[in-house]
């Protein structure tokens, strides 16, 4: 059993030059699909009465779509570059970065965000980040406290983290960390996060169980879970 408890990012990096490739058969299939998926691995299916055979001979059929569709998902997947004009995500909406002048000096601003920055800053990543985590600490500390006392949960510690595989864990001592980034998503999906880690107070597993206490408290966690599916990459 691990010591701690992860909500992992829900895809993987993107693959190399060579996808792996998943055979799916589906019975209820009536024709060949071929699909791309978010980290860039590639899913054949196979259909009911198809083979293995004729699905290798479709996927060299559509080896030039299939190159274009892995160029079109890995663009939409490489981390944006947060400079003056970007669009980032803050609270689920999307917000253009700004750059300001107030009393002589430089600020990025980003919804109702401002943030001071060095004169020759082009990449502000580094101070919205610093910013959010500040962010971060004020508003998902509060929140996951308002949380826990509706739930009759004691949060033993929290800490705010820059993980870079995954929203948030809750450690067996009940301390529990979270990701900066979940200031970005919109708030049933932060929410879900926390309430995520909560139920790890009470459950140390991902059991039957324990999905059961998250549903119970969250009713709408499996829209959430999408959610981090489709975006989660693109707050990286
Ligand atoms: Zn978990």
């Amino acid at each position: 059993m691990p010591a701690q408890l992860d909500l992992p990012f829900l895809t993987s990096a993107f693959e190399p030059a060579t996808p792996s490739i998943d055979f799916v058969r589906m019975r209820r299939a009536r024709k060949y699909i071929l699909r791309v998926r978010p980290d860039g691995r590639v899913r054949v299916t196979v259909p009911r009465g198809g083979s293995r055979a004729e699905a290798q001979r479709f996927l060299e059929r559509h080896a030039a779509w299939l190159e274009e569709e892995r160029a079109r998902v890995r663009a939409s997947y490489v981390t944006p570059v947060w400079t003056a004009g970007a669009t980032m995500w803050l609270r689920g909406d999307p917000v253009i970065i700004r750059i300001e002048q107030s009393g002589g000096r430089p600020f990025a601003r980003y919804g109702d965000r401002s943030v001071a920055i060095p004169s020759d800053a082009v990449d502000l990543r580094a101070y919205i980040q610093r910013d959010l985590r500040q962010l971060a600490r004020e508003e998902l500390g509060a929140r996951l406290r308002q949380l826990a006392a509706e739930l009759g949960l004691t949060v033993s510690g929290l800490t705010i983290r820059n993980q870079q595989s995954r929203w948030g864990s809750c450690s067996r001592t009940g301390k529990i960390a979270l990701n900066f980034r979940l200031m970005q998503m919109p708030h049933f999906v932060s929410d879900y996060v926390l309430i995520h880690e909560l139920m790890h107070l009470k459950q140390q597993n991902h059991s039957i169980r324990f999905w059961r206490l998250v549903e119970s408290a969250c009713p709408g966690f499996r829209a959430a879970e999408d959610w981090l599916r489709r975006h989660g990459r693109g707050l990286l």
